[in-house]
């Protein structure tokens, strides 16, 4: 679920909120600080730089449908191959390892009891 920036009008501070993408623009928000409902989103640098935060955000986005790929270990290591080349930097040898074995059919919890080293803070929190 992402989580959106908001800064208060009214005292000026700046707080998260979870909501899904068709509570966005729908739903009241108010402050959880004074409860004011004049409230800005906050933008962050991401859409300005084409950092590469931005590149990151939008694999972010497209491992939110990873859930749905239970079962498709080939899906997943042809989406993580892509994030690898997007990321176009040195990868750990596991990185690969892992691709090659999603590729090969291979279920993450069979990969992970044989590499047991792997996720840690990669895994995505929900
Ligand atoms: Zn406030």
């Amino acid at each position: 679920m992402p989580t959106y920036d908001f800064i208060c009008n009214t005292c000026q501070n700046r707080f998260d909120l979870f909501l899904t993408y068709s509570e966005y623009g729908v739903k009241a928000v108010h402050c959880t600080h004074c409860n004011s409902k004049d409230v800005r989103r906050r933008m962050t640098k991401v859409r300005i730089a084409r950092s590469e935060e931005t590149r990151f955000e939008s694999m972010a986005d497209e491992f939110t449908g990873i859930e749905g790929m239970d079962g498709d270990p080939k899906a997943l290591g042809q989406l993580m191959k892509k994030m690898g080349r997007e990321v176009g930097e040195d990868l750990p040898a596991e990185f690969d390892e892992v691709v090659n074995r999603l590729e090969a059919g291979q279920s993450p919890e069979e990969i992970e009891s044989i590499l047991p080293d792997l996720g840690g803070d990669e895994a995505p929190g929900e």
